[in-house]
């Protein structure tokens, strides 16, 4: 016992993988409609993934990989939360900071996944909805957990976009979508930024849940009636951060903070089974920097290059900690089944499983002190005048 506990401590040391699953969905309408055939072949029980690369009529050839965790097209939502986002949510109540990223082809269920749907009818309560995704889940939870244990715990969240480069709160209270946020370093912190006027909402009860995700959902459509191909093309950040009070047994009060960032990531169909811009996206001018560049950083970690190129976008800024830092990453990749779709399944599945390579040093957060808290405070407004009149 001693001597695994000795090796789990030493494994942490060094370093982490970040942790990949697949997720197919089912055929949708329009392959049916175009007669498209059955090209992956899902294993849940071998966490692999087979493409079946040659026609139906050749002689078949087949790709596999394997991956923490591969889910097939009848898997439902609360097995993809049971299995990856309850333990994560563990870990961020013992006070780590943790990522979990959405990424694939659109319409291949980023959004279904990390946010899910509402059944029609209104048949159940938001609570209890089976479509009902990761952000919905993960904040209930949080408040049954909480709850149930005694803690003294406040909850806040955000939500952020970021759109051809630039910044948009989904949360803020004015009604002008088109009010962009400006981001600056954080003097306190080289791996962070700080994002000037972002609205951190606090979430009393989980009654107010709904309500607040209700508001950044009106937002988005407000933003997409603007902004070209908006939900294709940008990246959604929602940042869930908990404060617990602890008591150490001299009966000082402590301060424990655990962050977990809920990231539903552009499209990828314009990123090549390399993770660079593909070139037919290139010549029509239709490059995504952010998502260009988070390929960019997962090839320079994977390669262990000397310089990884995180401040060459917004997303990769924001994230940086995120990617190779001492947050605890995972990376849920979405697939289609269908034979028209086959490239980029093959895209994604080659860039999932090389960013399987990230290394992340993972570190739970320090606790605080009730006056540690009080400084920090202090600091965090004396930034945010300073931000100000730097305007
Ligand atoms: P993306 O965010 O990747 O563009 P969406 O989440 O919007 O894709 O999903 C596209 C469509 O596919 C939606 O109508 C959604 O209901 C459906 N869908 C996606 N994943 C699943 C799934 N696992 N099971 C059932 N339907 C799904």
């Amino acid at each position: 016992m001693a001597t695994q506990n000795l090796m789990s401590a030493k494994k942490e040391e060094k370093g982490k993988n970040i942790q990949v699953v697949v997720r197919c969905r089912p055929f949708n309408m329009a392959e049916r409609k175009v007669n498209s055939h059955s090209v992956l072949e899902c294993e849940p029980a071998r966490k692999e993934v087979a493409v079946r690369i040659a026609g139906i009529n050749e002689k078949l050839g087949k790709k596999t990989y394997t991956f923490d965790m591969v889910f097939g097209p009848q898997a439902k939502q609360i097995d993809v939360y049971r299995s990856v986002v309850c333990p994560i949510l563990d870990e961020v109540i013992m006070g780590y900071n943790c990522t979990v990223f959405a990424y694939g082809q659109t319409g291949t269920g980023k959004t279904f996944t990390m946010e899910g749907e509402r059944s029609p009818d209104a048949e159940f309560t938001w609570e209890e909805d089976p479509l009902a995704g990761i952000i919905p889940r993960t904040l209930h939870q949080i408040f049954e957990k909480l709850s149930e244990n005694g803690t003294e715990f406040s909850v806040k969240v955000s939500l952020l976009e970021i759109y051809n480069e630039e910044l948009f709160d989904l949360l803020s209270p004015s009604p002008d979508v088109n009010e962009r946020l400006q981001m600056f370093e954080d003097p306190r912190n080289k791996r962070g930024v700080i994002i000037k006027g972002l609205e951190e909402i606090t979430v009393h009860n989980k009654d107010e849940v709904y309500h607040i995700l209700e508001r950044g959902a009106a937002k988005r459509t407000t933003a997409s009636t603007l902004m070209n191909a908006y939900s294709s093309r940008s990246h959604s950040v929602f940042s869930v951060t908990i404060h617990m009070k602890e008591t150490t047994l001299d009966g000082e009060e402590l301060v424990k903070i655990g962050k977990l960032n809920l990231v539903d990531l552009a499209g990828s169909e314009n990123i090549g089974r390399s993770g660079a811009v593909d070139k037919r996206a290139r010549e029509a001018g239709n490059i995504n920097q952010s998502l260009l560049t988070l390929g960019r950083v997962i090839t320079a970690l994977v390669e262990r290059a000397p310089h990884i190129p995180y401040r060459e976008s917004k997303l990769t800024r924001i994230l940086q900690d995120s990617l190779g830092g001492r947050t605890k990453t995972s990376i849920i990749a979405t697939v289609s089944p269908a034979s028209i779709n086959m490239e980029e399944t093959l895209s994604t599945l080659e860039y999932a499983h090389r960013a399987k390579n990230i290394m992340n040093k993972p570190e739970v957060n320090q606790k605080l002190t009730k006056r540690a808290l009080i400084t920090v405070s202090c600091v965090v407004s004396c930034v945010h005048i300073f931000s100000n009149s730097v305007q």
